[in-house]
C-alpha cells in the first residue's frame, strides 16, 4: 500500500510536470510498484512510456534516484528535458570536469537533485561511491537492462557489476529494470544479475500492430531502394547501413535522387551529428541514412519506414530499430535487405571477439539469417522470438500477402518430437536435423553421441521428396554390416535446400507454432513446450511453409 499524500503527487506531478492527463497501458502498476518500495522489471517496446515509470517516482519520493543509463546522449537528452520540466536532473560521465562533477555530488548529497543519471563505467569508479553513501537514495532504476546479458545484442560487462555496487551504497534499495528488447533467456540473466527473483514483472505486448515487416533479396539494392523509398516522397524515414562509408554514399546516392537525405554516423563531428538529427526532427530533412549509432532515446512520432539497406547483427537490433517507425500509430514499414554476402561481413566483424562473445554473435546472427529465409508470418516469429506466442497469421507482412508454397505434416513433427525426446531434449534444431537425415558428414557429433544407432537415424530422409536424392549403400564393417545413407551428390551444390536444412525449416516453424521451445539454460537446445506434448497424445496435421531462397542475392559488395 502507498501513502495517500504520495497517490495524489504522482497524479498531480503527472499532470502538472509531465503535462499528461493519464497513465498510459501499466504506468501505474509500474510506478505504485517502485513506490512502494517493490523490485519492479518492466519489458515494453520502444515508445511505450517506459522513462515516466522512474521519472515520475523520482518525483514524489524523498532523496535522489539513480538512473543507469548507458548512452550519454540519451542521458544528456533525458537531463535536459527534465530541467526544462523544471526537475533537478542531473549526470554524472565521463564528459564532466572536475568542478561540474562537484557541483552534481553536491546537489546530490544535499538531497536537490532528483534524478542522477549515471553511465555503468562511473558507477564503477570508487570515488563515484562515497558521495553516495552520504545521499539519500530513492530507488535505482536499471535503463537499458538488457545489457546484462551475454546473450543481449548489446552487451556491456559494467553492468554486471551494478547490484554489488547498489548493495554496497544500500543493500535495501529497490531496483527498477527496464528493457524493450529481452528473450526469455536474457531476462532470466536479468533477474539473476540484479538478484530480483521476487521482483513484480510488468510485460506488454511487442507487437507493433502498425507496422509491417518485409524481407527482400538484394539483387540491384540501389535501384531497389529508390523505387521503395519513390512511394514515400516527403516522408520521414530512416535507412540503415553497417558501415559509415556506406551511410554516405547512400545519402549521397538519395540526394542526387532528389531527397532530402542526410547521413548520421559516429564518425561524423559532433556538431555536424547534431545539426543532422535537429534536421530530421524538425522535418528539414526526410530521410536520414544511418549507422546504428542513431536513434536511441530519438523521439519522432511519424516515422513512415526503417529500412535496413543492410542485414542487421540480430533481430533484438533489428526490432528496435523497427520500433522506431510508427510511433503515431500510423502505419509504418520495415523493410530488410537480405544478401548473403553481408551475413559473412557480419561474421568477419566477429572475429576479434573472444570465444564466447564470438559464440553468442554468431547464434544471434543466425537467428536473424532463419527469420529472413523463414515463409512464416513475420510477426509470428518476430513475437515468438521475445516469449510471446501468437495463434494467428497477422495479415500484415511480407509472407502473409505473399506466401510461399505449403505443405502439410503430422508423421514429419511426429518424427521430430520424438527425435528430440529420444535425445533427452538437449541438442540444437541443428543437430535433430542432421540426425534425421544422417548428416554425420557434416556433424562428426552424431557418432560421438552414437545417434547414429537410434531408430530415427536418417528416418526424415523419405519426406519432401528428398530421398530420391540419396542412395542406400551397404558397406561391410569390421563385424557389422551397417546401413550408411550417403548423398549422392552434394545437395548444396546446385544451389538447392538441403535435406538437413529442410527439418531445420520445420523445427524453427515448430518453434514459432509454440510446439517446441528454447532451453531457457542452454542456448540453442530445443525442448518440447507443453503444446508440443500435448500434440504427441493426440497429434493433426499442421500446415508449413517453404523457406524463401536468398542464396541468389547481390551482396552488399555490389560495387566496391
Ligand atoms: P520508451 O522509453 O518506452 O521508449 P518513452 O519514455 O521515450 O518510451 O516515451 C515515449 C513517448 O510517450 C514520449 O513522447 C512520452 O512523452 C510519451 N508518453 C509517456 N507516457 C505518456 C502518457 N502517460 N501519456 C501520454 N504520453 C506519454
Ligand atoms: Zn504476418
Amino acid at each position: 500500500m502507498i501513502d495517500v499524500s504520495i497517490e495524489n503527487s504522482l497524479k498531480k506531478n503527472l499532470k502538472e510536470i509531465f503535462g499528461f492527463d493519464n497513465f498510459r497501458g501499466e504506468q501505474e502498476k509500474i510506478i505504485k510498484s517502485i513506490v512502494s518500495g517493490k523490485n519492479t522489471f518492466v519489458i515494453m517496446p520502444t515508445g511505450a512510456g517506459k522513462s515516466l515509470c522512474y521519472q515520475l517516482p523520482a518525483t514524489v519520493l524523498e532523496g535522489t534516484a539513480i538512473v543507469i543509463s548507458p548512452l550519454i546522449a540519451l542521458m544528456k537528452n533525458q537531463v535536459d528535458q527534465m530541467m526544462a520540466f523544471g526537475i533537478n536532473a542531473q549526470f554524472l560521465n565521463s564528459t564532466l570536469n572536475k568542478s561540474e562533477m562537484n557541483r552534481v555530488k553536491n546537489d546530490v548529497v544535499s538531497g536537490a537533485c532528483k534524478l542522477l543519471y549515471i553511465a555503468p563505467e562511473s558507477l564503477t569508479k570508487v570515488d563515484n561511491l562515497e558521495f553516495l553513501k552520504k545521499a539519500k537514495i530513492s530507488f535505482v532504476a536499471v535503463d537499458e537492462a538488457h545489457c546484462i546479458s551475454e546473450w543481449g545484442h548489446d552487451f556491456r560487462p559494467e553492468y554486471r557489476k551494478i547490484k554489488e555496487i547498489i548493495e554496497s551504497i544500500d543493500d535495501n534499495l529497490p531496483i527498477i529494470a527496464l528493457t524493450a528488447t529481452a528473450t526469455p533467456k536474457v531476462q532470466l540473466d536479468i533477474k539473476k544479475s540484479l538478484d530480483m527473483d521476487d521482483s513484480v514483472i510488468y510485460k506488454t505486448s511487442f507487437n507493433r500492430a502498425n507496422l509491417y515487416y518485409e524481407v527482400r533479396p538484394k539483387l540491384n539494392a540501389k535501384k531497389q531502394l529508390i523505387n521503395f523509398l519513390a512511394q514515400y516522397k516527403g516522408k520521414s524515414g530512416i535507412v540503415y547501413c553497417l558501415s559509415r562509408k556506406k551511410v554516405e554514399e547512400i545519402a549521397e546516392l538519395l540526394v542526387v535522387n532528389g531527397f532530402k537525405a542526410l547521413p548520421y554516423h559516429a564518425g561524423l563531428d559532433s556538431d555536424v551529428r547534431m545539426k543532422n538529427q535537429d534536421a530530421f526532427l524538425n522535418e528539414n530533412c526526410d530521410v536520414v541514412v544511418a549507422t546504428i549509432a542513431f536513434g536511441m532515446g530519438i523521439d519522432k512520432p511519424d516515422v513512415r519506414f526503417v529500412v535496413h539497406y543492410d542485414a542487421p547483427k540480430s533481430l533484438e537490433g533489428y526490432y528496435q530499430e523497427t520500433g522506431r517507425g510508427g510511433r503515431d500509430g500510423l502505419d509504418g514499414s520495415c523493410l530488410m535487405f537480405y544478401a548473403l554476402d553481408d551475413i559473412t561481413k557480419l561474421e568477419k566483424f566477429n572475429k576479434d571477439k573472444n570465444v564466447t562473445e564470438r559464440d553468442n554473435a554468431k547464434a544471434l546472427l543466425m537467428e536473424m539469417v532463419a527469420y529472413s529465409s523463414l515463409g512464416v508470418c513475420r510477426r509470428r516469429q518476430l513475437l515468438s522470438y521475445f516469449g510471446e506466442q501468437t495463434e494467428k497469421n497477422c495479415g500484415f507482412c511480407d509472407n502473409c500477402n505473399k506466401p510461399t508454397k505449403t505443405f502439410r505434416g503430422e508423421e514429419e513433427v511426429i518424427l521430430a518430437l520424438n527425435t528430440i525426446l529420444k535425445t533427452e531434449q538437449r541438442f540444437s534444431a541443428n543437430h535433430i536435423a542432421d540426425i534425421l537425415t544422417a548428416n554425420t558428414k557434416d556433424n562428426p557429433a552424431i557418432a560421438s553421441y552414437e545417434h547414429d544407432k537410434l531408430e530415427m537415424f536418417g528416418k526424415g530422409l523419405k519426406y519432401f521428396n528428398l530421398s530420391e536424392k540419396f542412395e542406400e549403400e551397404e558397406e561391410e564393417d569390421e563385424d557389422e554390416i551397417v546401413v550408411n545413407k550417403k548423398p549422392k551428390a552434394d545437395i548444396n551444390a546446385d544451389g538447392k535446400i538441403s535435406a538437413a536444412d529442410k527439418w531445420v525449416s520445420i523445427i524453427r516453424q515448430l518453434m514459432v507454432f509454440g510446439y517446441l521451445e528454447k532451453d531457457i539454460d542452454n542456448y540453442g537446445v530445443v525442448k518440447l513446450s507443453e503444446k508440443g506434448q500435448k500434440y504427441l497424445q493426440d497429434p493433426y496435421s499442421i500446415t508449413f511453409s517453404e523457406d524463401h531462397d536468398l542464396n541468389e542475392t547481390e551482396g552488399s559488395g555490389e560495387d566496391e
